[in-house]
């Protein structure tokens, strides 16, 4: 029994997989209003399946419009008419801003990230935090609004950073890359935080394979996250689906 507490599967058969294969739950998490919608539906319309779909809604900063208040809008109306669990992904991404060219978008960026961060407060949602290359920002928004909780998805920061977000009450999401030799930095991370602040995530978008690289199942990243913490599995598995049923636990029905 998995919790995959971020993932962007919006096609049928892989859900099917993902059923099969053990996963008991799982976030499918918008990046605009488009498949912010397309995540709702999805769970509306999969709701006898015996693996729980929750929809997520929200906008990357890498897809801000020019609309904060429109976008916001169409988000709330998402949250009133569907089983919303969080709101989602949201935040700051300066990695590859040089390439993009799109140095003056940090403004929308930032504009984007607060309102989102009201939403969750008004709504009493937990929040899924999108964060590159800006972890000292993100940290301070995020100290602003102590009222709105959620997790640091896919978390690549230093093991000192993880403790401070953790001491802010927010979750530590772990992502398929704790499976790789090249992760320097996160198994300190794994090591370091709190067992009850760990959550574990695919952030998968597609099946089996991407450019000939076969895709890691949320089974492997929770296996790999007790095999790091020197953990026996049948102590740690449980822990990371209770984490996550623990943030998202005001799961409405459908
Ligand atoms: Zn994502």
């Amino acid at each position: 029994m998995y919790f995959d507490t971020h993932s962007h599967v919006f096609d049928e058969a892989m859900l099917d997989d993902l059923e099969a294969s053990g996963v008991s739950e799982i976030i499918i998490v918008g990046y605009d209003p488009l498949t912010s919608k397309k995540a709702c539906d999805l769970a509306e319309k999969n709701h006898r399946r015996c693996m729980r779909i929750l929809p997520a809604v929200g906008i990357h900063p890498l897809y801000v419009g020019d609309d904060p208040e429109g976008d916001i809008s169409t988000l709330r109306s998402l949250i009133r008419d569907y089983p919303v669990t969080a709101v989602g992904e949201f935040g700051l991404d300066y990695y590859d801003e040089k390439v993009r060219g799109a140095t003056s978008d940090r403004d929308r960026q930032r504009r984007y990230f607060k309102a989102q961060m009201e939403l969750c407060g008004e709504c009493t949602l937990p929040a899924l935090i999108h964060s590159r290359k800006a972890a000292q920002e993100t940290y301070d928004t995020l100290a602003a609004y102590p009222e709105v909780k959620g997790v640091m998805h896919s978390f690549i920061y230093s093991a000192e950073m993880a403790r401070r977000f953790c001491d802010l009450g927010w979750y530590i999401g772990i992502g398929t890359m704790v499976c790789s030799p090249e992760a320097k930095k996160l198994p300190a991370v794994v090591r370091d935080v709190p067992a009850d602040m760990l959550l574990a995530e695919t952030d998968r978008e597609v099946n089996e394979t991407r450019g000939g690289v076969r895709l890691l199942s949320v089974a492997e990243v929770a296996k790999r996250i007790a095999e790091v913490r020197g953990e026996k599995e049948d102590i740690m598995l449980p822990i990371l689906r209770d984490n996550a049923l623990r943030l998202f636990g005001q799961i409405r029905p459908v």
